[in-house]
């Protein structure tokens, strides 16, 4: 449910985050318990519980949330080094969060 979801909370403003950037379709915050030096995640404001729920009509929000991801990237300058974008699905997936989320 969107209102008990943590990540649309976040979105909503509801549940504090540190916030990178966001826009009418997307926010980017920092991992409250970062894997790497830069550790980012993407979300879409719309409550979208993994990515396995995409299909061939959302390529305009999965390219919203890749501009973002890659700005992100920039402005935390590892865009040059390089950097992983991951989205873990489910269970076996290893997602603890069921909204969908980038790994920057
Ligand atoms: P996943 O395991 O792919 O579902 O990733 C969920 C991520 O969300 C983990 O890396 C958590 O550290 C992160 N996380 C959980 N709660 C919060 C929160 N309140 N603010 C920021 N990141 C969070
Ligand atoms: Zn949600």
């Amino acid at each position: 449910m969107p209102s008990e979801c943590l990540f649309c909370r976040i979105a909503g403003g509801a549940v504090p985050a540190d916030i990178v950037e966001q826009d009418d379709v997307a926010v980017a915050f920092r991992d409250i318990n970062p894997a790497a030096p830069t550790h980012v995640l993407v979300i879409p404001r719309r409550h979208v519980a993994s990515a396995a729920e995409l299909g061939e009509g959302d390529g305009e929000l999965l390219g919203r949330i890749v501009a973002m991801a890659n700005r992100v990237a920039a402005s935390e300058g590892i865009a040059e080094g390089g950097y992983r974008l991951v989205t873990n699905m489910g269970d076996d997936g290893g997602q603890s969060v069921r909204h969908l989320h980038v790994h920057v």
